[in-house]
């Protein structure tokens, strides 16, 4: 098992990610956009117990509750988000890939919450794109075929 450490841009709130991750993917929900300024979010889970502070000075700790039941987690000083906690994924953290500082395990491997995207910001791979209710049904092929919405 390897540990890979990462953390908010001035550097305050630390953590480390024990791998295997569970999954990686971007996300193009409306949330994920406003929440870090830009879309889509690649994310990465990993079982709670592989997730683990080092350094979360209680002043600069910030936790959002974005939705019921459902908890995003920022840095008080220099804004990053890290985190995304969910009833729907108890026992799960998710991890904003970009805030690790080092390797994940996989790349991300599809598109969730797709059919909320941003017009500006349909990707150009190949990867499946998901969306519909829960985010994660397919939906259009890579090759689009005229859907919009
Ligand atoms: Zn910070
Ligand atoms: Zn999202």
């Amino acid at each position: 098992m390897t540990d890979v450490p990462g953390g908010c841009l001035c550097g305050a709130l630390r953590y480390r990610v024990t791998l295997p991750s569970l999954w990686c993917a971007f996300c193009h929900c409306g949330m994920c956009r406003k929440a870090h300024g830009a879309s889509p979010v690649a994310w990465f889970g990993v079982p709670r117990d592989r997730f683990a502070w080092i350094a979360s000075p209680d002043e600069h700790l910030g936790r959002y509750a974005s939705s019921p039941g459902a908890t995003r987690s920022f840095c008080r000083r220099c804004g990053s988000p890290l985190l995304f906690e969910s009833e729907r994924w108890a026992d799960q953290v998710h991890v904003a890939l970009a805030t690790l500082d080092g390797t994940l395990d996989r790349p991300p491997s599809a598109h969730v919450f797709f059919d909320d995207r941003a017009g500006w910001a349909t990707p150009t791979d190949d990867l499946p794109r998901l969306g519909g209710p829960d985010g994660t049904t397919p939906i259009a092929p890579p090759d689009g075929s005229g859907r919009s919405r």
